[in-house]
């Protein structure tokens, strides 16, 4: 039976993999292991082998969690899920990193409940690559307008961009939509923006994310196994 600590070392081998095949480091691609749905004790087991970074999508979750887990004073706590305004404050306290920002309003309310104590917050863009209209995300055209706003916070810190692909499987179809979240980061950077992250790539696409230069994979069901959603509130 695949446990856990099992399935993280296949998708850390699959990480290896994809990066020797484009000639990159595999310490250049952190995994993000997407714990939503699944209970605390499950990222107990991947901490104490040494996974330090968990996504969570629902901000009564990442609170649970974070609460049962206040021990663990290595890991790295990052939202990822779609954020409400009325509940930013929770994240802006508890979270390191979110990952989900398409709205200069969300950004703005994190920034001011960043409490002094911490470090600034990481965040990163979200990019509709899709086009899809019902996915989150800001459409590429106005990524640049709210990076330069997003730089001017003072307590968040803008880290890179983050993309739901529309699924397909159709390769090259995927990988055009990944193409296009690093070209939109090489213009931001061009444009002066400091930016060292590109989320994506989750269980199903890591492959491909990686040979179009992700730096950060966000992994669930390929570590966790499938999930079933009860009544969970965001
Ligand atoms: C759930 C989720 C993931 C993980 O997806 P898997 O296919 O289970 O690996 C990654 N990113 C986001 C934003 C998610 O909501």
């Amino acid at each position: 039976m695949a446990t856990i600590f099992t399935a993280w070392q296949d998708v850390q081998k699959r990480i290896a993999k994809a990066a020797a095949a484009s000639q990159r480091e595999s310490s250049a691609i952190t995994l993000l292991a997407v714990s939503k749905t699944f209970p605390s004790e499950a990222i107990r087991e991947l901490y104490s082998n040494g996974q330090r970074s968990f996504g969570e999508n629902y901000v009564q979750e990442l609170i649970d969690k974070h609460a049962a887990l206040t021990d663990c004073n290595e890991l790295i706590w990052h939202f990822i899920g779609p954020l409400q305004s009325n509940k930013t404050r929770s994240v802006a306290e508890l979270a390191d990193w979110v990952h989900s920002i398409d709205r200069f309003k969300i950004a703005e309310r994190l920034s001011a409940q960043r409490p002094e104590h911490l470090a600034a917050l990481n965040v990163c863009i979200q990019v509709n690559v899709s086009g899809e209209a019902s996915k989150s995300g800001i459409s590429p055209g106005e990524c640049m307008l709210l990076a330069t706003k997003i730089c001017q916070l003072p307590r968040i810190k803008l880290r890179g961009l983050m993309c739901i692909p529309e699924p397909t499987q159709d390769l090259t179809q995927l990988a055009r939509q990944f193409t296009l979240l690093r070209n939109l980061q090489n213009q931001l950077i061009t444009a002066g923006v400091d930016l060292d992250t590109l989320s994506m790539g989750m269980s199903g696409d890591l492959e491909t994310a990686i040979s179009e230069g992700s730096t950060l994979v966000r992994v669930g069901t390929a570590l966790f196994g499938a999930r079933s959603y009860p009544n969970i509130s965001s």
